[in-house]
């Protein structure tokens, strides 16, 4: 049976999830040469269309995913999962180090403070749970619907939680849920920490424009922020802060596979 002319061409899965993974998935469709198959969690019910092939849902694992990565013939690996996403990039590691597929991390750089923002670093949600003891009553908790039983026993708080979907108990007592996905302006932010009277926000150090501008408008309001701290990257991984980088990195990797040409 001929060989269908698809299957030659080098294979790249994009963990995906992000902006940076639709942008990426979008450059490679672009290019003939390749196959580009992008992978969701399936955490959002409607996702966007994406350019490519798309799977969608977990793989099982580290092993599920070395063995999807065999089965498929992957010849390159670039996670562009969400910075806080930390099970499935360390999956990623895991499974690359077994089958020997190259693995990149395309990660947008963590937010910075400027003159006149009142950021305090926590090392994790449950950090920023406990530092809210110092803080006003209204809080704005945009860390996702994940996570929330961390601030379930803070009754003396009232919780505003943005997120794309709703939220599932537990979760704090006093609570008003937005369903909403961004990208959001300085001017609607600062409208809705005005309309809540925000005393704080929480956010995690995501990163990116989508989402970047509720510090902005916390800094004109002078709204305290606590900032999540990401967790680390697997030592050893190579990761790029721009689709220019892991574009470079992809071309030496897919010309360096067993007679491959990019
Ligand atoms: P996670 O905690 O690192 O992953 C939990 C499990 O979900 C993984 O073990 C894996 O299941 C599966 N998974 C995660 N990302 C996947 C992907 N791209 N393709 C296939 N399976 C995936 O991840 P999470 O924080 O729940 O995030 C899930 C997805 O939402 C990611 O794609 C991420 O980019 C996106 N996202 C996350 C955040 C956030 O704040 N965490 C924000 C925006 C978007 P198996 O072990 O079964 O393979």
């Amino acid at each position: 049976m001929p060989v269908p002319p698809g299957l030659t061409r080098p294979h790249v899965l994009v963990l995906g999830g992000t902006t940076e993974a639709r942008a990426l998935a979008a450059a490679l469709d672009e290019r003939p040469e390749l196959r580009v198959t992008t992978s969701l969690a399936g955490r959002v019910k409607d996702p966007a269309a994406l350019p490519g092939a798309v799977r969608v849902g977990g793989f099982g694992g580290a092993a599920g995913l070395a063995a999807w990565l065999g089965a498929h013939r992957v010849d390159a690996v670039v996670d562009a999962t969400h910075p806080f996403a930390a099970d499935i990039t360390a999956h990623a590691g895991l499974a690359a180090a077994e089958t020997g597929v190259p693995l990149a991390v395309l990660r947008r750089p963590g937010w910075e403070p400027v003159a006149g923002d009142q950021w305090r670093r926590v090392p994790s949600l449950r950090d920023a749970a406990r530092a809210l003891a110092g803080h006003g009553r209204e809080v704005f908790l945009t860390t996702g619907r994940t996570g929330l039983a961390e601030f379930s026993g803070l009754d003396g708080h009232h919780f505003l939680v943005r997120a794309v979907e709703p939220p599932e108990p537990p979760f704090p007592r006093h609570l008003r849920v937005l369903l909403d996905r961004g990208p959001y302006t300085v001017h609607g932010e600062t409208e809705l920490l005005r309309a809540h009277r925000v005393d704080v926000l929480v956010t995690k150090d995501s990163g990116g424009a989508a989402t970047g501008a509720k510090l902005a408008a916390a800094r004109a309001l002078g709204v305290p922020v606590l900032m999540v701290d990401r967790p680390a990257l697997p030592g050893t991984v190579r990761a790029f802060a721009d689709l220019a980088g892991v574009l470079g990195w992809l071309e030496s990797a897919l010309g360096r596979r067993p007679g491959g040409r990019p």
